[in-house]
């Protein structure tokens, strides 16, 4: 039986949304990006007022980014009129997102403007805009209770990208120079999570067109060639569209767009919303199938959260106000579960093939595995401390751990899945679970709907019976020095080290985000980029052994230059034998030798079939949808 908390948060955040839009005027906010080249974006913002005593406030905990927004010291040229006479205004003391103002007798309009000084995201080509940037609103009401109208300036010719609805269809998306573009009221929650890419080289793209909703791929670049995507690679987000109306049999959402960046200035992201996504890569990276590699799962990962992560929500993780910290747990199901299915999905839509889905799992796996920070931290330990944890040096990161739950979460959703599968003889899988889990409550626009521990643990059950919360308590709160292995091996595969890297792991490396970084973690315990400079060193490993740290540079290897070929060629040669590798460090200022008494030769990371069990990961990563043929590219794959 299942708890009916679900249905009841359903009815109350609906009739929220609709009493409130009904019964107050909306703000009206015009956001002006025709300054955006110049780093600067301006917002007008008309608010329906009272007189007396008034706090306003911007955004301070950002849905998606699960932590407080460093950006609003960028916030600049604050000023309040009302009736064309400036108002006096004072930040709080404590809470210095909030403004106060007193508005005068006989004032029901204020009006504030603003500037955000804008440094990521934005090029002479292209912007894109997260409304937190130019937000203000009542302080202490909840933000889906407070109505919206948003507007918006481009420069001339630009061409937007929005899931938010223009008002008017007129000459949208590409606006006549001069104009506003008037879009319909919304709420400041649905606002927050509806972004605007906008560019010079703009194109729409609409994606399987047999699906509705619709789902459209917008994108902007800073070259004009870019954003003109290759017909195979719109073939498999096309794909995706497929595969996911297969895998989650519904929608919560009443249109989508993905908002894609190309740019190698702008910045990479992705971030989810409801209704759409914000995915930035480099200028070239989805220019051929090699390239896409790296990233191919960006669009499938975001996209996924529209279900897991904007729908359903663990309770933590959702404020009413923008206000209140968001708590990080169950970020493993948020964004573990996430990062299983969006790897999942690109597979089964042919953004990636099955072989390099095997390579990049078995390169996370292994990674996973030889993590000498699990000795001390749980993974549940790194999703609570999530807001704490992204970016930093890399230094040690190893022994500190980073924002495992991902990985972690995409291993044990993997070791549920092909659980699942073996005890049922494969007449049941995680596909059943999504069913129940990110289909509640059936079709739905933009929702919100809380869960807890205790409802995943129930919907669990109602796919196959078992102590589910022993299964997730056991890997997830306890210390387990060993990776999640189990999936893998229930899927038929073995993680192994062999003496050369897979072919998924040379593609990524000649290709995609790490080019340049020489791979013999698996082997002296070193990141090291093509300059000689040492990310990290491996806790306990022989390099750490050697006395090497984070931050020095190797100059020499074995008497001579460095170079990253040297290295390996090093390390191959001191197979078997008992002559140490030495080299020559930089540390500071100061020059030392080291020695690495290291002698099992290169290692890297690949998934092994085991012949005579079943191939659940083969199944798993095959297209469920009956999706068209992609069209044939000159460039195949390694
Ligand atoms: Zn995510």
């Amino acid at each position: 039986m299942r708890l009916d908390r679900a249905a009841l948060c359903f009815a109350m955040i609906s009739a929220g949304l609709l009493s409130a839009n009904a019964q107050k005027a909306p703000i009206q906010i015009t956001a002006d990006l025709s300054a955006a080249p110049r780093k600067l974006y301006h917002a007008e913002i008309d608010l329906p007022v009272t007189a007396g005593p008034l706090t306003l406030t911007t955004p301070e905990w950002i849905p998606g980014t699960h932590r407080r927004w460093a950006g609003v010291s960028d916030i600049t040229g604050v000023v309040f009129t009302a009736n064309g006479q400036p108002l006096t205004w004072r930040r709080d003391d404590v809470e210095l997102f909030r403004f106060h103002v007193t508005v005068p007798a006989g004032v029901t309009t204020l009006h504030a403007h603003l500037d955000c000084i804008v440094t990521t995201r934005v090029t002479q080509k292209m912007a894109a805009l997260e409304w937190e940037k130019l937000l203000l609103y009542p302080a202490n009401t909840p933000v889906k209770e407070i109505p919206i109208q948003p507007s918006l300036i481009v420069p001339a010719g630009w061409g937007i990208g929005t899931a938010l609805t223009p008002e008017g269809r007129g000459p949208y998306p590409v606006p006549p120079a001069g104009t506003v573009t008037h879009f319909a009221v919304t709420n400041v929650e649905q606002l927050e999570d509806s972004p605007v890419i906008a560019g010079q080289y703009f194109h729409e793209f609409a994606l399987a067109p047999e699906i509705s909703p619709k789902h459209y791929l917008d994108v902007v670049s800073d070259q004009p060639e870019d954003s003109n995507l290759r017909p195979a690679f719109l073939a498999e987000v096309s794909n995706l569209v497929r595969e996911a109306d297969k895998m989650y049999a519904s929608h919560h959402y009443n249109v989508y767009h993905f908002l894609l960046t190309l740019s190698d200035v702008a910045g990479g992201l992705g971030l989810e919303h409801g209704q759409s996504s914000d995915n930035g890569v480099g200028e070239k990276d989805f220019s051929d199938s090699k390239r896409q590699v790296a990233d191919a799962d960006l669009l499938s990962h975001e996209f996924t959260h529209s279900w897991n992560g904007k729908y359903r929500r663990p309770v933590g993780l959702y404020q009413p106000d923008f206000a209140t910290a968001e708590q990080g747990a169950l970020l493993w199901v948020y964004e573990g579960m996430t990062q299983y299915l969006g790897n999942v999905l690109a597979a089964r839509s042919g953004l990636k093939s099955q072989a390099q889905y095997r390579d990049l799992l078995a390169m996370s796996a292994a990674s996973l595995d030889s993590e000498p920070g699990r000795d001390w931290r749980s993974t549940e330990d790194t999703a609570v401390s999530s807001s704490i944890l992204r970016g930093g040096n890399p230094a040690w990161s190893n022994w500190r751990r980073g924002q495992d739950y991902y990985d972690e979460g995409e291993l044990l959703w993997l070791d549920a899945d092909t659980l699942i599968r073996k005890t049922t003889n494969n007449q049941k899988s995680l596909n059943d679970f999504e069913h129940i889990f990110l289909a509640k409550g059936g079709n739905t626009g933009p929702l919100i709907v809380t869960y807890t521990f205790a409802e995943l643990v129930a919907d669990l059950n109602e796919v196959m019976a078992y102590d589910w919360a022993t299964f997730l308590h056991e890997r997830v709160d306890k210390i387990n020095p060993r990776a999640d292995l189990a999936g893998i091996e229930q899927g038929g595969y073995k993680l192994v080290y062999r003496d050369k890297p897979s072919a998924g792991e040379r593609t990524v490396a000649a290709h995609g985000g790490r080019r340049g970084s020489i791979d013999v973690w698996y082997s002296v315990g070193l990141r090291v980029d093509g300059q000689g400079v040492v990310g990290d060193v491996r806790w306990n490993g022989p390099a750490d052994e050697a006395r090497i740290a984070p931050g020095a540079k190797i100059i020499g290897v074995n008497g001579q230059a460095f170079s990253g070929d040297l290295l390996k060629a090093a390390i191959r040669e001191a197979k078997g034998k008992t002559e140490p590798i030495h080299l020559i460090v930089q540390s500071d200022t100061y020059l030392s030798t080291a020695e690495i008494d290291y002698h099992e030769g290169e290692r890297y990371p690949v998934l092994e079939r085991v012949e005579g069990t079943p191939a659940y990961l083969d199944d798993i990563t095959k297209p469920l949808a009956a999706n068209p043929p992609i069209p044939a590219e000159g460039n195949g794959d390694d």
